[in-house]
């Protein structure tokens, strides 16, 4: 007889991103004549950059003459991207990351999503609350988590980000394996320094753990005290793996190319405890699960690294931090505390009543769409997500109307 997989039916279905797109269109049903303005969105809005879509056209003609045609590539990916990766987003920046310890993927959600299956079921695992809920739900499949109970996972160690500690998890009380850390982070959009990063390294050292360090929001940090990449905290290399996308950096969300840097130095242990590395297991996993980004698409990508690409890439991210920027603004006119938007395309207001409360009074009084917080997580509840993902003019006009609320 043939059997599932008994941990997914673990899983709590998720309602956030389809209840509110039925709440919205009942709304839409009764009040045609409302201007919907969608600021829950997480999705980039801009076309991608010039330089890139030359490069994937000059891809694509390649692969329309046998001479220059390719196949499959190396799972890794090409050495070209690669290499470009290594010595724009690290060297230069002067973080020692070499390029065959980067490796191409389709998405930072597979990536972190994916990692966790090289790791033993039976790890302690510490996750943020609010946070993205892949973290989550992929340990819950693998039946790390316990049963659901109270809003909550029994084994999973919440990382509460609060208010109170400026929304960065204090470190956990007992020694924990597996922890996931998100910075530029979404949804709250809070950022964190080299003084408050640097513990959770020497936490991990200490306790022999792994950290897993999303940064698919780098591209965001305009604050140049701001660590972009957790190998800038000394000792990272031993103990974090980091997730970045091209998706928000230059609108690939549609188009799909991201990547993952596992240092070679990085170890995890056997039950003898011996020393595995966790770059082998990775490219074990990889290329045996994974058949590379197409041809075109690293070349696409490739073009984010060339002059042109950098002065393109900088010209959309500066367009959503002017959204960010006049979203932020009006939520501090208007009373209410927040945090991010600053280094980061998302902004995390207190709204100080039940999330879906505040998302219909908003929709209803305003037509605007916020995301609220609950989805996230517990401590989420009192908390809506607006987002930077627009055109400016949207913004403009869904600011307008938020005055108006009641
Ligand atoms: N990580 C975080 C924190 C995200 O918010 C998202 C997308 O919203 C992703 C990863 C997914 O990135 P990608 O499009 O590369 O799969």
């Amino acid at each position: 007889m043939i059997r599932i997989n008994e941990n997914y039916l673990n899983l709590q279905a998720s309602y956030l991103f389809s209840t509110i797109a039925k709440r919205v269109s009942e709304f839409q049903g009764c009040h045609p004549d409302t201007e919907i303005l969608r600021l829950g969105i997480g999705d980039a809005t801009r076309a991608l950059p010039k330089a890139c879509i030359e490069a994937f056209h000059a891809a694509i003609d390649e692969m329309a003459a046998d001479a220059t045609f390719r196949g499959y590539g190396p799972e890794q990916g090409y050495a070209f991207l690669r290499e470009s990766i290594a010595e724009n987003d690290f060297q230069t920046c002067g973080v020692d990351i070499a390029a065959d310890e980067i490796f191409i993927s389709d998405g930072a959600k597979c990536d972190t999503g994916n990692f966790q299956e090289i790791l033993s079921t039976d790890i302690s695992v510490a996750i943020p609350d609010p946070v993205y809920p892949v973290y989550v739900d992929t340990n819950v499949m693998a039946g790390r988590t316990g049963d659901f109970e109270g809003g909550r996972y029994r084994n999973i160690v919440y990382l509460e980000c609060t208010e109170d500690n400026g929304f960065i998890p204090d470190l956990p009380k007992k020694p924990v394996d597996l922890i996931y850390l998100c910075f530029p982070n979404n949804p709250t959009g809070a950022t964190i320094t080299h003084d408050q990063l640097a513990p959770w390294v020497d936490f991990a050292r200490e306790n022999r753990a792994l950290i897993l360090f999303d940064a698919a929001y780098e591209a965001f940090i305009r604050d140049d005290s701001l660590p972009h990449s957790i190998y800038e905290i000394p000792g990272a290399r031993e103990v974090a793996v980091e997730f970045r996308s091209f998706s928000k950096t230059a609108g690939f969300t549609g188009t799909r190319c991201a990547f993952t840097v596992v240092p070679k130095e990085c170890m995890a242990f056997d039950s003898h405890g011996n020393r595995q590395s966790l770059h082998a297991l990775w490219n074990r996993r990889h290329s045996t699960k994974f058949n590379g980004v197409s041809y075109p698409v690293q070349r696409a990508a490739a073009a984010i690294y060339t002059d042109a690409g950098k002065q393109q890439v900088r010209e959309i991210i500066a367009g959503y931090m002017k959204n960010a920027d006049r979203i932020r603004r009006e939520m501090d006119d208007l009373g209410f505390s927040c945090v991010g938007g600053v280094n980061s395309p998302y902004i995390w207001i207190n709204v100080k009543q039940d999330s879906w409360k505040f998302f219909d009074t908003l929709l209803t009084q305003t037509g605007v769409v916020c995301t609220p917080g609950g989805g996230f997580g517990v401590c989420g509840d009192q908390y809506v997500r607006l987002s930077a993902f627009n055109s400016f003019e949207n913004v403009e006009k869904a600011m307008k109307q938020i005055k108006n609320i009641r």
